[in-house]
């Protein structure tokens, strides 16, 4: 059995989702899974749902929300005639599971009503698509994910609970194969075993993917995309960016891990550990070859850059000239939970430890508070971290050359630099 997952972007219009029909179509033979994304940018519209829900702006709430709805209503009108009644029906059913919600007062908290209302973006979009593919013949049904995949309650970032999963699948996934080619199921959501749901983390569906491979012990992953292939570098900051048709699973989690807006960084493990090939692939041209990610030892790779901007250095320095050991450093830690930061990159001297961090204003500002009991606290905003993997000298030279570089930190294979200007 082959899995199949679609990002928001090769479902977010009609004709996307004709084009992801086809691709499914295509695919003759063998019992396929697809996990299904919200279309485009849906998440980002059902978190401004969210916030004004929480900010008690329940009419502004309502209105953000009925957008989402006007949206995937007259996406459906151009994909189904047959069974356009009963898609209309299932979506105006998770339609109402939020608008319940928006009309009382929020009392829990702000992560869990985040859950419970963005998680309907990939429930009205998996539903959409198998819609489209009944309607175009396809032998295929629909599950809710969150029957199948059962989380901790951690709102936002929830844990998986492997066993539970492992016997759903087992007891209501595999035996549909039996009667349908084609299952349709959501990525990004699960639920708790009180029945809430759950999100694994922005961009989790690729995550979902990876869940259900390791389960089922699928044939391979298939990651449809707007991309040729996995790139070295972002192809639009870098015109001579190349394409990497052969990367190691150590290779992309890596990437992944250093910033690369490639693959969910939690999708690698569940695969490796099962030695199921990740296909990065182009919805656009299925021609093309893509990326296969494997157990191979891939080697001549270029030079794979990362950027992040919006960086802010942090520079906690002992108020006293005492050194910055074990005990200050595990109270930092513990802020650092707290305000759910990490570092993005750290370094330590004998009275200071410097740590570079993703720039969210608001828990900067907080950990930089909190941590102004312990330490002397300085900060510089608006930095960028270039990481380049099998790095040169030419390249470091063409992308820091004219930078001032504030921090550097050098492996074998990793430099990565703070830079400022
Ligand atoms: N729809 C979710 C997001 O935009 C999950 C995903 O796309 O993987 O973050
Ligand atoms: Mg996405």
């Amino acid at each position: 059995m082959k899995i199949y997952k679609f990002g928001g972007a090769s479902i977010n219009s009609v004709e996307r989702i004709k084009n992801t029909g086809n691709i499914i179509k295509d695919h003759s033979g063998q019992k396929l899974l697809l996990v299904i994304s919200a279309m485009g940018k849906t998440t980002n519209a059902l978190e401004t749902v969210v916030n004004a829900y929480f900010e008690n702006r329940k009419e502004d709430a309502l209105k953000l929300f009925e957008q989402v709805k006007q949206h995937h209503l007259d996406t459906l009108k151009f994909l189904t005639v047959l069974h356009w009644h009963q898609a209309e029906k299932k979506l105006k059913d998770f339609f109402t599971e939020v608008e319940w919600m928006l009309h009382d007062k929020p009392v829990r908290p702000y992560d869990y009503y985040y859950d419970q209302i963005v998680c309907c973006g990939e429930l009205l979009s998996s539903n959409m698509v198998c819609n489209y593919l009944i309607e175009e013949k396809v032998n295929a049904t629909w599950v809710d994910v969150r029957d199948i995949v059962r989380t901790d309650n951690n709102f936002r970032d929830a844990g998986v609970d492997w066993a539970v999963t492992q016997q759903n699948i087992e007891n209501d996934v595999l035996p549909l194969f039996q009667e349908f080619d084609v299952v349709v199921t959501q990525g990004f959501i699960g639920a708790t075993d009180e029945n809430e749901s759950t999100t694994l983390g922005r961009e989790g569906s690729d995550y979902s993917a990876a869940i259900f491979a390791n389960q089922i012990q699928a044939e391979s992953v298939t990651i449809w995309k707007d991309v040729d292939a996995i790139m070295n570098a972002d192809p639009k900051q870098f015109k001579d960016a190349v394409k990497m048709p052969e990367l190691s699973y150590h290779e992309v989690i890596e990437m992944a891990y250093y910033g690369a807006q490639v693959i969910h960084p939690k999708t690698i493990k569940p695969l490796q550990n099962k030695n199921i090939p990740l296909y990065v692939k182009s919805f656009l041209d299925p021609s093309l070859q893509g990326t296969v990610i494997s157990n191979a030892n891939v080697k001549n790779l270029p030079p794979v850059i990362v950027i992040k901007e919006k960086q802010v250095l942090i520079q906690f320095k002992s108020k006293d000239y005492s050194f910055v050991e074990d005990k200050p450093v595990a109270q930092l830690h513990e802020i650092f939970r707290r305000v759910k930061t990490k570092a993005n990159l750290s370094q330590n001297t004998a009275i200071s430890l410097l740590c570079c961090c993703d720039d969210h204003y608001e828990k900067i500002d907080k950990l930089a508070q909190e941590a102004s009991t312990i330490f002397d606290v300085e900060l510089e905003r608006n930095l960028s971290l270039l990481t380049i993997r099998h790095y040169d000298e030419e390249t470091i030279k063409k992308l820091a050359g004219d930078k001032t570089i504030v921090l550097e930190q050098k492996t074998i294979n990793t430099i990565q630099m703070v830079l400022r200007g």
